[in-house]
């Protein structure tokens, strides 16, 4: 590899420089087609104009800089177009959706202005502020640590990794530093409804994959409490170490919400770490509906709630909250490093600080597993000022209302069958023709499978609505999930008619004649 020929020509860094300052060009040439994306005015063809558009971007690693014209026109015409649509008014699929405008502008703000987290300045204090704030929003008093995460999964590590410190300093180990192989048979216990990042984050903290004790769901698929205690005492006699019970409150699958009244006095009378994960539904605390369900949640040890689910900020925000801050500290914490911490001049006058490199301000990176962090919290400040707690409820309330309003069409219609209770925004479904109705041998199950399978595929390409699907013990499901603020009524029945019409189209290709 060759130097360039002058490594301090200038006039190569003025070019480059230049680049930096077109701030207002770059970006009003990006607005159209991005209102266009977000207008969804015509139907989605990115599946199917796949190898086009893919032809276009696969360039082998460019020599020469093409400049910014080149980036600018792809990004408009070819990028943009082409993204993932899921903020269509009719995606209702997976737990995700597209941020509102406010917290997305609020994120090319602090990519420019905000670039790392730390040191005096505004978006710090906000990092703190909405920390705060959102703690608030849903319950929790004031003793709560928060921190913004990549999302849930990085949430759930961090909540697992506080219980795991707490349950083996109860035993004279500090695992940060020594290690967790000095106890026998870790134990952290859940139900058959936990999403996979629990799983992960037990392999991640070194307690292992099989040290999730995975209980089989009720008939409405919350934890069985009783079953809980249960093996919690058979392990105890066996002299294993209870690490954690991770409730979930609203499951991934149906939206459930476990017993937590019931758990917190378990785990109270066990003295065993409560994790809730709320990635999805703590904010359904706000519904007064379904309120009571979540208990005190100030008993927990800690909680996570995802603001880039329901509060639709950008994606990459989440949130956990640990009741223990010294003990999140012992957990999480980055030895101080000599470069920062000690390597900060001293000043004569403590009184004032003459530069923001002077101070670090509110230091994050001791309670989490990132170093370098992006301002997060500026969009849940964003989303909290712009709507407030009264919005936040209204969007709540108005997607449980969704949920429980396709529940009522669907048990109205003929073909359709509601496939779980619905508690927060989520409803589970499928189509069964008369000829199957009420049958439940593996045959019957199969072709049912089958059938909604092909359906979810139809209504898909349809385009009207997107939910996704499920699977509930033998059965496939469909399922929306509605989080969606840009999502209407005429959305939600559209999920019934589609499915409807879809299936009875499918069942009498499929059906003999
Ligand atoms: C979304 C979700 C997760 C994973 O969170 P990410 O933000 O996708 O990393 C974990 N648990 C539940 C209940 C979720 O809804």
């Amino acid at each position: 590899m060759q130097l360039p020929e002058n490594a301090l020509d200038m006039v190569q860094h003025e070019q480059e420089y230049a680049l930096t300052k077109q701030l207002s060009a770059t970006v009003n040439a990006l607005l159209p087609a991005l209102e266009r994306f977000t207008a969804f005015d015509s139907p989605e063809r990115t599946a199917r104009e796949r190898t086009s558009w893919t032809a276009q971007l696969e360039e082998s690693l460019p020599q020469v800089g093409q400049g910014s014209q080149a980036v600018i026109e792809q990004l408009r015409d070819v990028v943009i177009p082409h993204g993932l649509r899921a903020g269509h008014p009719g995606f209702s699929g997976w737990i995700a959706t597209m941020p509102t405008t406010l917290p997305a502008a609020a994120h090319l703000v602090s990519a420019i202005s905000g670039p790392l987290c730390v040191a005096v300045q505004s978006y710090n204090l906000l990092e703190e502020l909405a920390s705060n704030w959102l703690r608030e929003l849903v319950g929790l008093p004031p003793h709560f640590r928060g921190v913004f995460t990549s999302g849930g999964s990085v949430a759930n590590l961090i909540g697992i990794g506080a219980a795991r410190q707490y349950a083996y300093e109860k035993r004279g180990i500090d695992p940060a530093r020594e290690g967790v192989v000095a106890l026998p048979q870790p134990r952290i216990y859940t139900s058959d409804q936990v999403h996979h990042v629990t799983y992960r984050a037990a392999a991640v903290l070194g307690l292992g994959r099989t040290s999730v004790v995975t209980l089989p769901a009720t008939h409405d698929f919350h934890i069985d409490v009783a079953m809980l205690r249960a093996r919690i005492e058979e392990d105890e006699a066996q002299g294993c170490t209870p690490v954690a019970v991770v409730a979930n409150a609203g499951t991934i699958n149906t939206g459930t919400i476990d017993p937590l009244p019931e758990l917190i006095q378990l785990c109270q009378e066990k003295d065993i770490w409560l994790h809730v994960d709320g990635a999805y539904g703590l904010l359904g605390v706000l519904d007064p509906r379904v309120a009571p369900l979540y208990g005190d949640l100030s008993s927990c040890g800690s909680l996570v709630v995802d603001p880039h689910k329901w509060l639709a900020t950008s994606m990459g925000c989440g949130a956990v909250y640990v009741r223990d801050k010294k003990l999140l500290e012992r957990a999480f914490t980055l030895m101080p490093a000599v470069y920062m911490e000690d390597a900060q001049p001293i000043y004569m006058s403590d009184t004032e600080l003459t530069s923001q490199y002077d101070d670090l301000g509110y230091e994050f990176q001791n309670y989490g597993v990132e170093h370098s962090l992006p301002s997060r919290g500026v969009e849940v400040w964003a989303v909290l000022k712009e709507i407030g707690v009264e919005g936040v409820r209204s969007r709540i309330c108005r997607h449980n209302s969704y949920a429980r309003h396709l529940a009522e069409r669907i048990l109205a219609a003929p073909h359709l069958e509601l496939a779980a209770p619905v508690v927060l925004s989520t409803c589970c479904y499928r189509y069964v023709p008369n000829e199957l109705a009420g049958r439940t041998d593996a045959e019957a199950v199969t072709t049912l499978n089958q059938l909604n399978r092909i359906i979810l595929g139809r209504v898909r390409a349809r385009g009207r609505v997107m939910p996704s699907a499920t699977n509930l013990g033998q059965m496939f499901v469909l399922r929306g999930c509605f989080i969606n603020p840009r999502m209407t009524l005429a959305e939600v029945d559209a999920h019934a008619e589609e499915v409807e019409q879809c299936g009875a189209e499918v069942w009498s290709e499929l059906s003999p004649q």
